[in-house]
């Protein structure tokens, strides 16, 4: 599996690399006219998980079961959510802006990210640190809009800058013979888990991303307590 800095990721195509970015309120959120298809998932000789009708889009370059969705990007969005072949188009490529799809703010200090993140969450954080997420990268209009219209990043946000930002591995569904599937799970590229898991997000590794406290300064702040966060077997903290 490769490692690769910013802004190239080779041996990754992304999965759609001649798509057309469409302006939409955001990329990569389903729109109400998107749902999750329902398919069976059986298990092969091997243990691996496949769909009972599997086609070829329903695997990525590495070999990765996706979950599959129907319907047509129409309709209001569901901003809290994303759409996972558009998600993982924007966090695969470059990486884009996961908003309009197009490049990410970059400075001399690296792409700009934006993640929500809980008061809790923020005391534990030290910088530069390693970030594990499925939010993609942001420019730097885009990201003024989010904090203006986003409830959830308005309850509490960082701003980071990051130089290299390896895809790690993918959120999903693991599924077992014997047991029932485990939703939500973090599954790195080289874990053995990855071939039981039907995928929903791209993950990459933010490697010593450094808070930057000036880009969106203007913005405003407001903060405000909130319990949760997950406790997942990745380096550093794991949101969004
Ligand atoms: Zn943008």
């Amino acid at each position: 599996m490769h490692t690769p800095s910013l802004p190239a990721t080779p041996g990754r195509p992304v999965a759609s690399p001649r798509r057309a970015i469409h302006r939409s309120p955001l990329y990569i959120a389903p729109h109400e006219g998107e749902f999750l298809c329902d398919v069976d998932v059986l298990f092969d000789e091997h243990g691996h998980v496949y769909y009972a009708d599997e086609r070829p889009e329903d695997r990525d370059i590495d070999g990765i079961l996706w979950e599959r969705w129907g319907g047509v990007p129409s309709g209001p969005v569901a901003m809290a959510h994303h759409h996972p072949a558009r998600q993982r188009e924007v966090m695969d490529a470059g990486p884009k802006c996961g908003i309009c799809g197009g490049e990410p703010d970059r400075d001399e200090r690296g792409v700009l990210w934006l993640l929500h993140v809980d008061a809790d969450t923020r005391a534990t954080l030290t910088f530069p640190g390693d970030i594990t997420t499925a939010t993609p990268a942001v420019c730097r209009t885009d990201a003024f809009h989010a904090l203006q219209a986003c409830e959830v990043l308005q309850e509490g946000f960082i701003a980071v800058r990051v130089q290299e930002a390896e895809v790690v591995g993918v959120r999903g569904t693991v599924y077992s013979a014997t047991e029932p599937p485990l939703l939500e799970q973090v599954v790195r590229l080289d874990d053995d888990a990855i071939n039981r898991v039907v995928a929903r997000q791209l993950m990459r590794q933010l490697r010593d991303a450094e808070l930057d406290e000036t880009t969106l300064a203007t913005a405003g702040r407001r903060t405000r307590t909130r319990s949760g966060g997950a406790t997942l077997d990745v380096p550093g903290p794991t949101w969004g």
